[in-house]
């Protein structure tokens, strides 16, 4: 009698296992899956196909950027009233003097509120650090999220804010990459770092 209880207990428990086991990954899983399908596409819609064919790395940061954003953000950044455009500029060959991409319009893309453009350089795609391309990349989408192109006037408070933000969505390891990688190197490539440098003479 006592080791039918047993057997029975032990039976009800290892159905609720397999049925603990089975409903968690769904639920963990779903959410992934769709920022997956989201994201190719989005960027099958508003970015150049240029990136697929052409600048692997790049694609692949695009990608694992629109992965990693925080929902409210990716939803912000991907509303297809107002979407933001990624395009090649490209600097070596002949197309470096003029070359197009053609966005096909569909249904989602309505553009009712305009659109944003990101220009990406060929050259980032000369790295194999993909998290360093992934760090440009976040710096230009938290412009677009702080709206800093809608001010009257630009200002180098403008750069701290927007790598700010990238640290405070958790990309701060990214950022120093991108900054390591893609930073000034020079007087005369970045106006704010110059004028940070003259301000504190060292
Ligand atoms: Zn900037």
């Amino acid at each position: 009698m006592i080791n039918d209880m047993k057997q029975k207990v032990m039976e009800i428990l290892l159905i609720l296992f397999v049925l603990v086991c089975s409903y968690q990954p769904s639920v963990l899983a779903k959410p992934t899956t769709d920022r997956h399908k989201l994201t190719y596409e989005y960027l099958d819609q508003f970015s150049g196909t240029e990136f697929k064919i052409d600048y692997p790395q790049i694609y692949q940061a695009l990608t694992n950027v629109f992965m990693e954003l925080p929902d409210d953000v990716f939803h912000a950044l991907t509303d297809p009233k107002r979407p933001v455009i990624f395009v090649s500029n490209i600097t070596t060959g002949i197309a470096r003097y003029a070359h197009a991409t053609e966005f096909i319009k569909t249904k989602k893309s309505t553009f009712a509120q305009g659109f944003y453009l990101i220009t990406l350089a060929d050259e980032l795609n000369n790295t194999d650090d993909v998290e360093a391309i992934e760090g440009i990349i976040f710096h230009e989408l938290a412009h677009r999220y702080l709206e800093h192109l809608r001010r009257s006037q630009f200002s180098c408070e403008m750069e701290k804010e927007a790598n700010g933000l990238v640290k405070k969505w958790g990309f701060e390891k990214k950022f120093l990459k991108a900054k390591e990688k893609f930073g000034s190197k020079k007087i005369g490539d970045s106006p704010c770092q110059d004028l940070s440098i003259n301000n504190n003479p060292k």
